[in-house]
């Protein structure tokens, strides 16, 4: 057995890995596979299509069901155009924290996991214990799915998720959803002076920005889970742009529209809601004037909500592990939500605040990073004899 390294030994060869998502991870994954093989950590790989980057699972133990399972992701957002004082790709130490990129989001809590691996190998366990290390978290989480449906499948599903985004180590059982996407309005240009000869894309895509509206105040009324700030679902359009000239009947107008659900709302039916008042209420007298005109909707991405783990007892299970009285809701995506919609019971609690992430000389404080190796130590143990 090699000599145990601490959590910032495995950060500083964790952030030495410009794994931004632009790029490969594989080296980075190469690397991971080396320093868990000498605790007996068996790999799979999860490849993308184009096989240049990849989610890493580890397993430790007997490969049967009810392990639990530490997540967290590879990729890390760009440093171009930050003001750093410092390398970014060389982990550097100030004042009781470390800095480098993804020291907070989320080598830390990987390097927490590698960490905790003599503890892990020492344990006689009786259940396995996952690592399942993802890419493309930072582009919308379109990386981690492949390995969270193929685990969630399997004959060795973990009772429980833990994926470390920051939090301060508090625990967070539940999230919103999200979807988000473009629509795109295509009208019919001509003289302003003939606006019924035409269709004017902007006064449509105002109609649908207006039933949007509608939709967000009904929200309001709709379920709520008191867990979140504010309570209740929210959708918006914070960008639009659209027309030619101030006497051209506008021929383009798109609009980038998102959306946050709290359980109980399913963001298909909302988007159902306004693209069935788009073909229904608005494209017939659109296509009137023009086959050619209508309206076209691109769903960007999908982040399934987190709901709350409910009566199975694992809730009060990690809060007596951390000391904590109540768990806490966010209103921002994780992939904590591909796991649980892939039957896998899921939580958010990492090291770091996520006020730190993607911030120029991001960093994160060492204490943080010993209180999570000891969480997942003392997690792990659940799964002995
Ligand atoms: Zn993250």
């Amino acid at each position: 057995m090699t000599q145990p390294l601490s959590a910032t030994d495995y950060l500083a060869r964790l952030v030495a890995f410009p794994t931004v998502s632009a790029v490969s991870n594989l080296a980075m994954a190469d690397a991971i596979e080396a320093m868990v093989a000498p605790y007996g950590g068996r790999c799979r790989r999860f490849p993308n299509a184009t096989g240049d980057k990849a989610n890493l699972l580890v397993t430790f133990g007997p490969e049967l069901p009810g392990g639990v399972l530490f997540s967290g992701h590879m990729d890390v957002v760009p440093c171009e155009g930050q003001d750093w004082t410092g390398d970014p790709w060389t982990l550097r130490h100030v004042d009781g924290r470390v800095i480098g990129r993804g020291a907070t989001d989320m080598k830390g809590f990987l390097a927490c996991c590698l960490a905790a691996m003599p503890a892990i190998a020492a344990a006689p366990l009786q259940r396995p214990v996952h690592f399942a290390f993802s890419y493309d978290e930072e582009v919308g989480c379109t990386g981690v799915g492949s390995m969270a449906e193929w685990i969630g499948a399997s004959a060795m599903r973990p009772r429980l998720a833990v994926i470390g985004e920051p939090s301060n180590m508090e625990l967070i059982t539940a999230h919103k959803g999200g979807m988000i996407g473009w629509a795109h309005v295509k009208g019919v240009p001509g003289h302003s002076s003939q606006p019924d000869k035409y269709v004017n894309a902007v006064m449509i895509a105002a109609e649908l920005v207006a039933e949007i509206n509608r939709i967000r105040q009904d929200m309001k009324d709709g379920p709520r889970l008191d867990l979140f700030d504010p309570p209740y679902s929210t959708i918006q359009v914070n960008q639009i742009r659209g027309g030619l000239h101030g006497n051209i009947v506008a021929e383009d107008c798109a609009f980038f529209w998102e959306m946050r659900v709290v359980p109980g709302t399913d963001d298909r039916e909302v988007f159902r809601r306004f693209s069935t008042y788009a073909a229904e209420v608005l494209e017939p007298a659109m296509k009137r004037i023009s086959p050619e005109a209508g309206i076209r909707f691109d769903v960007m991405s999908r982040i399934p909500l987190l709901a709350p783990l409910g009566e199975s007892g694992l809730e009060a299970e990690l809060l007596g592990l951390l000391g904590q009285s109540a768990p806490r809701g966010v209103s921002y995506g994780t992939e904590a939500g591909i796991f649980a919609a892939a039957g896998i019971p899921s939580v958010v609690c990492g090291p770091g605040d996520i006020a730190d992430a993607h911030q120029p000389d991001e960093g994160i404080a060492i204490a943080q990073l010993d209180a999570c190796v000891a969480f997942l130590e003392r997690l792990a143990g659940s799964c002995r004899g």
